[in-house]
């Protein structure tokens, strides 16, 4: 499967000169929401993500995802896996899960986001799993971001990573660009100017 032909047939990997919220350039952005505003594309990419893990042999009897990105990726997930969904999400900036969804004591749990860059948000949803009798025992994402190292992967993770090392990261592809500070950009040294993604209709 040629992941990147996908996100870029989508438009979810953007080529261009892009200004970044952190203040930094970037030739590449990844727009990771609109792979999956095609849902048969959602199930593809799921279905494929899903025979992956199926070859570890892991027993997973639930997916959770933090809330909003990786709702809709781990929920195509848990569909092509036959398992259970549950989310966590945000409130006033801490972790919860919410609505009803309960744990049971040591229930195998995998958790997925739609793209791991160093996995904060999944370690959070991961730890408040845990506290409700969760046993995490792994991780998911359609896409890696390079900062960490997933199973069948070439990228060696980065010290940044934050997901836990002892249990495996599952992903398609790994999108790794590099970033610049603005002073240092190959591309404005060329002469163009760096936009905000979204900024010219893409
Ligand atoms: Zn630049």
């Amino acid at each position: 499967m040629n992941v990147e032909k996908i996100y870029k047939d989508a438009n979810a990997l953007l080529e261009g000169h892009f200004l970044l919220s952190s203040g930094n350039h970037s030739q590449f952005y990844l727009q990771s929401a609109k792979v999956l505003e095609d849902p048969k594309v959602a199930e593809t990419l799921a279905k494929e993500l899903a025979s992956q893990i199926k070859k570890s042999n892991l027993k997973i009897d639930t997916v959770c995802s933090p809330a909003l990105g990786g709702v809709l990726a781990g929920y195509e997930l848990a569909r092509a896996l036959g398992v259970r969904f549950i989310f966590a999400e945000r409130v006033n900036k801490k972790m919860t899960i919410r609505r009803g969804f309960e744990i049971q004591k040591g229930e195998n749990i995998l958790m997925c986001e739609d793209i791991i860059t160093t996995g904060g948000s999944a370690l959070e949803a991961a730890k408040v799993a845990t506290e409700m009798g969760a046993n995490i025992v792994g991780y998911a994402a359609l896409a890696n971001r390079g900062f960490c190292k997933r199973v069948g992967g070439d990228t060696e993770a980065k010290p940044t990573c934050k997901l836990p090392k002892d249990l495996p990261f599952f992903a398609l592809a790994d999108f790794e660009f590099d970033i610049y500070e603005p002073k240092n950009c190959p591309l404005c040294k060329d002469g163009s100017e760096a936009y905000k993604p979204g900024s010219r209709g893409n």
